[in-house]
């Protein structure tokens, strides 16, 4: 079966916009735009589109590919202070010139919507969760609607990046399963993965998993995003092949994507509700 992950995202976003209906003030997003990359651009502006739709407060900022990294770090201090912004998000990669660890770290961690300050990976790391990085998260959601328990399953995660297959591992072993992680430097990784209840691949290589090495009736989280000569989007997973072999499946586009932004939203409501509590 298909994990739509546009569906499970859509039925979020309405219930995030069905609670903020009923406050008097609205949750706020700030989200950085650094320069003037394209792909950078349009991941901000869907972000900023899914603020309005769930009635959210949001300010879209952009910044001289020349900003320098005091500017940077100034108005990033200016958020931390701002009553209206509950989320603060800095849209990466920033350019070379520009420490984007220390832009990060000065980042409010009760305003770090993207769960990358070390403040909120070492509580995700000791199993005290708060803010947690959006893709792993949105992840979790969408294995819950499996209503597969993994309790005990045996999961491998291929990829072992800081925003994705770190925090996924930990998001796994927190719901506590048995995690493999893979790397590049991973060897028989095949036998890795025919060993997988739970596979989720977050790479960036098309088709790096071949549909004969799918373990009969496993779950498949395909992270990975690849744009083909053609211009279509493809994965990092042989989906025509792996959908015969897995119990459940997510399809790219239409997985993983939506469910990163809806779970940003999602995050913003948690440190919304953190602020007011105080
Ligand atoms: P990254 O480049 O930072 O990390 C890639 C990881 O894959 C590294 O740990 C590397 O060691 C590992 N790797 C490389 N080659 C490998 C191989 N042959 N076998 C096993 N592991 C290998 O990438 P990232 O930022 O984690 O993103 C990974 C993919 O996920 C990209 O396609 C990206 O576009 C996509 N992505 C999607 C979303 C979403 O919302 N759907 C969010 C973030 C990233």
């Amino acid at each position: 079966m298909i994990i739509d992950g546009k569906q499970i995202a859509k039925q979020l976003r309405i219930s995030i916009a069905d609670q903020v209906a009923m406050l008097d003030r609205k949750p706020g997003l700030a989200v950085i735009l650094v320069g003037d990359d394209p792909a950078s651009a349009v991941y901000v502006r869907n972000k900023d589109n899914a603020c309005k739709e769930v009635g959210f407060y949001s300010e879209k900022i952009n910044k001289p590919e020349d900003i320098t990294q005091a500017e940077l770090l100034a108005e990033i201090e200016r958020l931390n202070k701002d009553d209206k912004i509950d989320g603060i998000l800095v849209q990466l990669p920033l350019p070379s010139h520009i420490d984007a660890n220390q832009v990060v770290e000065t980042i409010n961690p009760n305003k770090d919507v993207d769960g990358f300050h070390s403040e909120n990976i070492g509580k995700l790391m000791q199993n005290k969760p708060y803010l947690r990085p959006c893709t792993p998260k949105g992840v979790m959601t969408m294995l819950a609607t499996t209503g597969v328990d993994l309790v005990g399953k045996n999961c491998v995660v291929v990829g072992a990046s800081n925003i994705v297959g770190r925090p996924m591992a930990m998001e796994l072993l927190n719901a506590r399963a048995t995690v493999t992680i893979c790397n590049s430097k991973t060897t028989d990784l095949s036998a890795k993965i025919r060993q997988a209840d739970v596979l989720v691949v977050a790479v960036g290589i098309p088709k790096l998993i071949q549909g004969d090495w799918i373990k009969a009736g496993a779950i498949i989280i395909d992270v990975g995003i690849n744009r083909l000569d053609d211009g279509s989007l493809v994965g990092d997973v042989d989906f025509a092949l792996a959908k015969d072999k897995a119990a459940w499946i997510t399809p790219v586009p239409g997985g993983v994507g939506p469910m990163t932004i809806a779970t940003l939203l999602e995050n913003t409501l948690t440190a919304y509700n953190t602020i007011e509590e105080k």
